[in-house]
């Protein structure tokens, strides 16, 4: 306490001018204020509205449980626990952690399937976990009925800590080290000038800042958009009761969750926490329409709306119909349209970033959040695979309010719904559209969305989401026979496009592009854009239309964030994602159906593989490029918009079979063609994806990410740990896998399935994945190995090749 008020003479203190400055003190603003000046930034100024933690943090239930869907999501809440942990011996202000472990337990069959495929994803993490029987679970936790459970998975790493001592603890770690917390300022609004933002302004004046951190909560969006920031969140009333003394309960009650029952369970004070994720959510009022104050505040009880989740608590804890209810807690938290969390900078404002949106993780994200956005700020760039929770996965059509609105309301139940493979959210839908979409709904087409898109999955009479095979597969598999065997059409209008053009797009391509685009015009060549640690930002296809321009063909994903590495780096882009539409004519009788449509000349020497020119297909003007990510014969046509239908109606009349995003799955993982934010992340380089290949790393040419990519290819000549992509083809028909499986050599584990879909030309599901081993993965190592794949605790052989199996 001596040395913060020497080193803070006066707390309320407003500076003209701080290097950041963090806006909000929820757990969020606190943790990054803790982590810019672990990393050395002490000129920090955090600026909160009311006092610490008045806003979403302090009623927070606290539960902390690091296992995840992902390996990055994992470490980061990994990295909070043990970070809470150890509070205390810094700052002297314990964070109330305890590490009580958790409990999931399954009431169905098809959640069982869930709790065995986590387990093998937290032995591919490293993580402790053990799936136990009802009696067991019982055991652990006392007062919960188990008669009608099938099994339940403990977590000995789950915890739980106090959301307010906790933000005051972050606080206090970042004052020792320089940072000034000034309560009761409101920012009101930004100073930009030429792209950066220069400061904040509030109600007790400016403050100049090179760094503006909006980690405001809710209020996060209404702030930028003030300065034209997309920050896509929407509040939802968000409930728990805590009870009256429960017997059997004490302050190490491991915390437990029933997601069949939408429900978890906490102790606190001899009683229960108990809180939910109901399935049709409540939104609370819009963005711009949020009170102030808002401190300490809570939403009006709702007791309707929270007896879906009281009713599944008395299923599980019938001790509960004899307790009573101390208080009801019904809070706002913020839910974004996907479910992850928004970190990073906004695309179009440097120096403006954004910690917000946490859809009632916050707590247990805070930790790892903080510090991987202190990271990015202090480096300029993310320093891990963010990819997930990077804010440049949105654009400014998602925030809409009445949008998220509709979105958020089924964003909140998707906690504890089953996370089914190739799951689509259905709310808010649809959003973008491409010219072909009704007819592609006539035909039968199953849409999924991709960046707005509606795009079509599979044509087949109905969609099922299932662990096994599903019902839409023989459909998926005739379209996959058709483009092997015959031709099929593909609508991939969603592929993000960019014009660049002027003199100069070259030299500034030359370097954001690992491979020379320095080609004759009309010749196409495949890219990834790295990072100057030699890691993967895009993978794509760049075309020479003209001596001084381009066309790029990226992901549908990744539109706002390859635009805005385009911008950085100073490449000049447009966006044409909307101008055109895009037709994969794909498979060995492509040429001789295009040929019948066209005057031009379609043969091998005439049209060779990777070039590009304009031509006409049924008597319209279109681009046609000679690439393949099905890996057959064929040509991407792009078409104005104006004119798609015609060309569909005419290739379709053609005998093109209609085939969806299903097929094209499929199809690429038979040819090990890998895919941007699966394969290709920010955690991987070239050389780990064996796609050096595919950059110029033999070539003359300096490009960003070179110095790292030569390094990685220096170390794997030298010996060390190795990560390396392998193709899979599982042995046997039976098992379906979706990707995220564990694999294991010699019955050990040994990496992890990136991709995987049923194969219909190789007869089994087939897949890509990355094993780590010691010395360098090769031929030998794989063809003297075992692998089996864990598909929900059963093991499969399985067939591990640095070659795809159509390759
Ligand atoms: C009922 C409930 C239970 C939950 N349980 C859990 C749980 O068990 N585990 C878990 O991990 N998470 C849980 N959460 C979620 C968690 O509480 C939030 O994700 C987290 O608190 C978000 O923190 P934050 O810092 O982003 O937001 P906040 O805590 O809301 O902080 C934002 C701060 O910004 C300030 N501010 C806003 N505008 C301005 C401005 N213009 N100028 C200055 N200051 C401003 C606000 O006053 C506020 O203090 C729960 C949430 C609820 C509602």
């Amino acid at each position: 306490m001596v040395e913060e008020v020497a080193q803070q003479p006066s707390r309320n203190h407003l500076p003209a001018r701080a290097q950041v400055v963090i806006v909000g003190g929820g757990v969020i603003g606190a943790s990054v204020a803790y982590h810019l000046t672990g990393l050395g930034w002490s000129d920090v100024l955090l600026l909160e509205q009311g006092t610490l933690s008045c806003g979403t943090t302090w009623h927070a239930a606290g539960l902390v449980g690091p296992l995840r869907a992902s390996e990055s999501g994992t470490r980061l809440v990994q990295y909070s626990a043990e970070l809470y942990a150890s509070l205390e011996a810094e700052t002297g202000l314990a964070a109330g952690y305890r590490n009580v472990g958790g409990l999931i337990v399954a009431r169905t069959e098809d959640r069982m399937v869930q709790l065995r495929r986590t387990a093998a994803n937290a032995v591919a993490y490293d993580l402790p976990c053990e799936l136990v029987s009802p009696e067991r679970a019982r055991e652990l936790w006392p007062p919960m009925r188990v008669d009608d459970l099938l099994g339940a998975l403990w977590l000995p790493g789950d915890g739980k800590v106090d959301p307010a001592d906790l933000t005051q603890s972050l606080a206090r770690g970042a004052r020792m080290r320089g940072a000034r917390v000034v309560e009761r300022v409101r920012v009101t609004g930004f100073g930009v000038a030429d792209g950066r933002v220069t400061g904040v302004r509030t109600d007790r004046g400016d403050v100049e800042a090179e760094v503006v951190v909006n980690c405001a909560g809710q209020w996060a969006k209404a702030l930028g958009d003030l300065v034209g920031a997309t920050i896509p969140l929407h509040s939802a009333e968000h409930f728990y009761v805590v009870t009256d003394a429960v017997p059997g309960t004490h302050p190490d009650l491991p915390i437990m969750r029933d997601p069949d029952g939408w429900t978890y369970f906490k102790e606190e004070t001899g009683g229960l926490v108990v809180g939910g994720f109901e399935p049709q959510a409540k939104p609370w009022r819009s963005p711009d329409d949020l009170p102030y104050p808002f401190e300490f505040q809570l939403l009006d009880e709702d007791w309707e709306h929270f007896s879906v989740l009281m009713e599944q608590a008395l299923l599980r804890v019938p001790g509960l119909e004899e307790t009573g209810i101390r208080k009801l807690y019904n809070g706002p938290e913020s839910f974004t349209p996907d479910n992850q969390f928004l970190l990073g900078e906004a695309p179009g404002l440097r120096g403006f970033f954004v910690g917000a949106g946490f859809n009632s993780v916050g707590i247990a994200s805070a930790g790892g959040a903080g510090r991987a956005l202190a990271e990015w700020i202090v480096a300029g760039a993310p320093q891990e695979d963010l990819v997930a929770v990077d804010v440049r996965r949105f654009a400014p059509f998602h925030g809409d309010h009445t949008w998220l609105r509709s979105r958020v309301s089924e964003v909140l139940g998707l906690h504890y719904a089953l996370p089914w493979p190739n799951r689509e959210l259905e709310s808010g839908r649809p959003q973008r559209t491409s010219p072909l979409h009704d007819r592609l709904a006539a035909a039968g087409a199953l849409f999924g969305t991709r960046m707005g898109w509606e795009r079509p999955n599979v044509f087949a009479p109905a969609l099922e989401y299932t662990w096994g095979k599903p019902s839409w597969l023989p459909a998926s598999a005739a379209e996959q026979r058709a483009t092997r065997t015959d031709v099929a059409v593909f609508d991939q209008t969603s592929f993000s496009k960019y014009a660049v053009s002027g003199a100069a797009a070259l030299t500034a391509l030359q370097w954001v592009c690992a491979a020379d685009v320095d080609v004759p015009v009309g010749r196409c060549v495949y890219t990834p854009f790295l990072n100057e640690r030699g890691t993967y930002e895009a993978d794509l296809t760049v075309t020479r239309t003209g001596a001084d321009s381009f066309l790029l063909v990226s992901s549908s994903a990744t539109t706002v964030r390859d635009l805005d590495w385009l911008a950085r780096h100073g490449v000049p882009a447009r966006d044409v994602t909307e101008e055109y539409a895009v037709l994969g004519v794909m498979g060995p009788r492509s040429r001789a159906l295009l040929s019948s449509l066209s005057p031009d000349d379609w043969s091998e020497e005439g049209f060779p593989f990777a070039t590009s020119r304009e031509v006409g297909v049924a008597g319209v003007p279109v681009r046609a490029t000679r690439m393949t990510y099905v890996g057959e014969l064929g040509w991407e046509l792009l078409v104005p918009v104006a004119d798609a239908g015609a060309v569909y109606d005419a290739v379709h009349a053609g005998g093109a079979a209609d085939a969806g995003y299903y097929a094209i799955e499929s199809l690429r993982l038979e040819k090990g063609y890998r895919a941007f934010g699966r394969e290709l992340t920010p955690d991987y380089g070239p050389v780990e994806a064996g796609l050096v290949f595919a950059t110029d790393l033999t070539g003359a040419k300096d490009f960003l990410g070179r110095a790292a990519l030569a390094a990685h290819r220096d170390a794997l000549a030298g010996g060390g740990p190795r990560r390396r992509l392998v193709s899979l083809v599982v042995s046997s028909p039976e098992p379906m896998l979706w990707g995220g499986e564990l694999l294991l050599r010699d019955g050990a584990p040994a990496g992890q399935v990136t991709s995987a879909a049923w194969g219909e030309t190789v007869g089994a599901c087939v897949g890509l994945g990355y094993l780590r081993h010691a010395a360098p993965v090769t031929s030998a190592w794989l063809a003297g190995g075992r692998f089996e794949v864990d598909v929900a605790g059963e093991r499969y052989a399985v067939r591990c090749s640095l070659r795809a199996p159509l390759g």
